[in-house]
């Protein structure tokens, strides 16, 4: 069979290798009894959705987590059959088509609950629902002075079980100071208590992969890890407070790689202005390369003159500004680059790589968004460590 991406202009590599390896850490880090929840919200931090799906058991995961209930659609369609939590807020007019996918719903709302409820006695089949708990983010939540009365409210449905508590903690990667994490351990460790007083089965969960890396003991009985899966430290904070927190010398390896062909190269003259706006002078005869891919893929606009991508000759930088589907970058010093020859957007070549992180630091924002940006129309392919073709 030929190669598809030898007919491909832009393509992403998700290592399967990669995320087995990152998976097995993060479960090293739990408690042994814990399970492991692989977020895969917005494409699987664009490492593709439907891809990881239908291998999620062979990577070690125990249960995915979505935001959207047509995340959850497209994971059943692509034969997932363990636990998925939907983490977002699914409209009260589509719980009924939700109830036929066998989902754990997270839940903050007492209409929800009502009609989770309803509909479960209408299946003859319990719903479950996982109470999300206000420990401290303001995102989603029900707060301490509620938790009576939503416990009273499962004591009495027959629709619905209570199957997990959760919370999300809001500042555990933005800084090496985890006294505001603590915090909310503590005010989620306090409700706990009264949750499980109550509902012996309900499984706390409250750990992202900072949680896990940087406080162990927020594992509970379930991890919701989604960047460190990927090989992405959430940020230089967690990686600087891992040690000696259990994590240290822990190795994630990134997962994704972005690629694409080279679609022209040519000379140009010393002096000529390359781009949209004219934000590039060239100061000496360059040989350009363009590269088929631009904002509308994912690639960010501030990229404009400041990141670099891989060559087979090098490291070759952004030369202009970044256009809708095309750039263009400076492989003067690079011998021998012709147009088809791959450009590694993001990822390893040889001995160099571009980090996401270095991408984030470019665009002043975090490795996740340069991730979740990728388009999804991109396809995606799944290969082994070695960067070989996995077959479907
Ligand atoms: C996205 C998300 C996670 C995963 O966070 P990472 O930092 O990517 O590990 C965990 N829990 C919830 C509720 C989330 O929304």
């Amino acid at each position: 069979m030929e190669d598809p991406r030898n007919r491909l202009l832009t393509w992403c590599e998700t290592d399967l290798d990669a995320l087995r390896e990152n998976l097995a850490t993060f479960r090293s880090l739990l408690p042994a009894s814990a399970r492991l929840l692989l977020v895969v919200k917005a494409n699987a931090y664009g490492h593709g959705l439907s891809l990881i799906g239908r291998r999620a058991c062979e990577l070690g995961a125990d249960w995915l987590g979505v935001h959207l209930l047509e995340e959850a659609v497209e994971l059943r369609a692509a034969r997932w059959s363990g636990r998925i939590l939907v983490m977002g807020y699914i409209p009260r007019r589509r719980l009924a088509e939700a109830a036929e996918y066998d989902l754990d719903f997270t839940v903050y709302d007492p209409e929800t609950v009502a009609e989770l409820d309803r509909l479960g006695r209408r299946r003859g089949a319990p719903l479950r629902c996982h109470l999300k708990l206000e420990t401290g983010t303001y995102r989603q939540g029900v707060g301490e002075e509620e938790l009576e009365a939503y416990l009273d409210r499962f004591a009495a449905a027959a629709g619905s079980r209570l199957a997990g508590v959760s919370t999300h903690f809001a500042n555990i990667e933005d800084t090496t100071d985890h006294s505001y994490a603590r915090l909310q351990l503590e005010r989620f460790r306090r409700m706990v208590v009264r949750v499980t007083q109550r509902y012996p089965e309900a499984l706390p969960h409250a750990a992202c992969s900072a949680a896990i890396l940087v406080m162990p003991e927020t594992g509970f009985a379930l991890g919701r890890v989604g960047i460190g899966a990927y090989g992405i430290w959430p940020s230089r904070e967690t990686l600087a407070s891992s040690v000696g927190r259990g994590a240290e010398g822990v190795r994630l390896r990134p997962a994704l790689a972005w690629k694409a062909r080279v679609a022209q190269v040519k000379w140009v003259a010393a002096g000529a202005s390359i781009g949209y706006g004219c934000t590039h002078r060239t100061t000496r005869r360059t040989r350009l390369a363009v590269v088929p891919v631009g904002y509308a893929d994912g690639y960010d606009r501030r990229f404009s003159n400041l990141a670099h991508i891989l060559l087979p000759g090098g490291r070759a930088r952004v030369v202009g500004r970044v256009c809708m589907n095309l750039f263009m970058a400076d492989a003067t010093d690079l011998g021998g680059v012709e147009a088809e020859d791959v450009a590694v957007l993001l990822g390893r070549r040889d001995e160099d790589e571009v980090r996401a992180a270095d991408l984030s630091a470019i665009a002043q924002t975090i490795p996740y968004e340069i991730l979740c940006r990728i388009s999804p129309a991109i396809p995606r392919l799944p290969v082994d460590g070695a960067g070989r073709l996995v077959a479907e």
